[in-house]
């Protein structure tokens, strides 16, 4: 019983089960969570080796199947719901970072990984399993085909590391594409850190809005051609060219232009406001 709504393809491969936890390397004393148990395949070894886990799954008739399983761990606990809106930080104790692993449903890894990116502070590291292509486009280096936003937010923030790949054999029933386990571990101390990370996204996001463009044209809205040969990039070359800590420096030159816009913006304001004599709108500022 497999239904497509929620990307249900549960391992059955004792060889690649046994292979995926000897890379986890589960301890005792791991805040470890797995999202989309499923039927509990992977669930299974985990708890033997850490006695404790957390599990998120949306589909609320495994409920019962993994409660039924499972009943005799009491640091066995289930929360019912979609990872993307779970709050992770309510399993966690003071000083604690998550392991986060996950058999992830194709059509929710991509922003999955985004969300934990987004809260990678409170992530030690993270195993999934995903479409093969998903993975080698978030290891991807500069100058191929499959690097872009993707390869560039998960390399900004993590160490990639791809292990191995999975063929559709492995899961029942098979998917029709090739899968792969990749491990992506946060950074204490960002490689290269730029001033603001949603500007960096913002500007990656704009770069690759048009692959085939030149910097020049995809980045225009946000900072003109001058400005970026002035930090040493070439606008005649396509987003793909660019070294992730390239990208960083483009962003640093954004941020620094909007600060200075805003604190233009700002003198505009205490200007109107000497203006302005109704105190309540003053307020606002
Ligand atoms: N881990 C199991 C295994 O390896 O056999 C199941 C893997 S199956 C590819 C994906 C699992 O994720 C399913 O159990 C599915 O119900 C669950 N799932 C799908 N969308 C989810 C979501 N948004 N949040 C949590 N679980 C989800």
């Amino acid at each position: 019983r497999a239904r497509k709504r929620f990307g249900q393809n549960f391992l059955h491969d004792h060889h690649v089960i046994d292979k995926i936890v000897r890379a986890i390397h589960p301890k005792a004393t791991d805040a470890l969570v797995e999202i989309g148990p499923g039927m509990g395949a992977l669930t299974e070894p985990l708890l033997e080796a850490c006695g404790k886990l957390d599990v998120v799954e949306l589909d609320r008739d495994l409920i019962p199947i993994l409660r039924t399983k499972f009943f005799n761990y009491p640091d066995f606990r289930i929360h019912e719901g979609d990872a993307l809106k779970f709050d992770f930080g309510t399993i966690l104790q003071p000083g604690q970072q998550l392991r986060i692993v996950g058999n992830l449903p194709y059509n929710i890894s991509t922003p999955l990984i985004f969300h934990f990116l987004a809260h990678h502070h409170m992530v030690l590291d993270m195993h999934f399993m995903l479409q093969k292509e998903v993975v080698e486009r978030l290891a991807a280096s500069p100058g191929t085909g499959d690097y872009g936003r993707l390869s560039i937010m998960a390399q900004y923030f993590c160490k990639v590391e791809p292990l191995f790949v999975v063929g559709p054999g492995s899961f029942n029933p098979p998917p029709k594409v090739d899968s792969a386990i990749v491990r992506l571990v946060p950074y204490d101390v960002l490689p290269y850190p730029a001033k603001d990370h949603k500007t960096l996204e913002h500007v990656v996001r704009e770069a690759f809005s048009m692959r085939r463009k030149t910097l020049r044209n995809t980045l225009k809205r946000l900072i003109d051609a001058e400005a970026l040969e002035a930090i040493g990039i070439d606008v005649t070359l396509r987003p793909e060219r660019l070294t992730l800590a390239e990208y960083v420096r483009i962003s640093d030159a954004v941020f620094d232009l909007k600060s200075a816009a805003a604190d233009n913006a700002d003198t505009d304001v205490t200007h109107s406001d000497a203006l302005n004599n109704d105190p309540e709108s003053q307020d606002e500022y």
